[in-house]
């Protein structure tokens, strides 16, 4: 994995282990100790996943389906995909993200009848492999600037048989957004940055790789942006 990642990936490993879990926990969390931006950003991310998932079951049921979660943070889209009646693999680079995205899966999903629990494992992404129908990888571009973007990209196509859906925070938006975004990483201590990236850059990933777009849909609010793509082998 040394190609992908380096020195940026240890940092955002560190931050999402300590600081980071705090904040995003919170953030992903339902309680109200949220400010104003933190508030809007937990219902622009619930509708990513909202997203998500319409585009995934409306090309048919989950059932039985595997799916891959790289970087499944608390595991909020993993959840609803086990409901759904997909196989999941979810997995990240934060072991303290996988503890809690554990714990919330055991206490909503264990004792349900025809729901398989995910299997959940600490890993980053450019380490996973295996084989699965689907590989979704939601809002971790944010982390990576394009030229790592394009082989974690290049990685997660190549664990997909039929469909590999992404989240990233557009470029487009960038100027409107610079001001903003820099409350996502608030304080002195958060070396990590926020990283946008061009859909025409990620299209571009893709296709280097053999895949092409079919799907495409955004999420915003007022201080969250989201693209989705979903592409499929061209
Ligand atoms: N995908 C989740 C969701 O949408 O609810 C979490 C999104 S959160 C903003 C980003 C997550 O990516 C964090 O949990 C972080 O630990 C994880 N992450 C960052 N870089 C990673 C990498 N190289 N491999 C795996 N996970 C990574």
């Amino acid at each position: 994995a040394e190609e992908v990642g380096g020195g940026d990936k240890e940092v955002v490993r560190e931050y999402f282990t300590n600081d980071g879990f705090q904040r995003w926990k919170k953030i992903y969390g339902d309680t109200d100790d949220v400010n104003k931006v933190q508030l809007d950003i937990r219902i622009g991310h619930a509708k990513t996943v909202e997203n998500v998932m319409k585009m995934l079951t409306d090309e048919g049921s989950l059932q039985g389906v595997s799916v891959c979660d790289a970087g499944c943070g608390t595991g909020l889209l993993s959840i609803p995909l086990a409901k759904e009646g997909a196989i999941v693999s979810a997995s990240d680079i934060s072991a303290s993200m996988v503890s809690e995205a554990q714990k919330q899966a055991t206490e909503e999903l264990q004792g349900r009848d025809n729901i398989q629990m995910p299997k959940f494992e600490v890993s980053d992404l450019e380490s996973l492999n295996g084989k699965y129908d689907t590989v979704v990888c939601l809002d971790v571009l944010i982390h990576y600037p394009q030229n790592k973007a394009d082989g974690m990209i290049a990685h997660l196509a190549s664990l997909a048989e039929n469909r590999l859906i992404l989240s990233f925070a557009p470029k487009t938006l960038y100027y409107d957004l610079l001001k903003r975004i820099g409350e996502l990483f608030p304080g002195p201590s958060k070396a990590t940055r926020a990283y946008l990236h061009s859909e025409a850059d990620i299209e571009r990933a893709l296709q280097k790789v053999g895949w092409k777009i079919r799907k495409r849909g955004l999420t915003t609010t007022q201080f969250y942006f989201s693209r989705i793509v979903e592409a499929v082998p061209a």
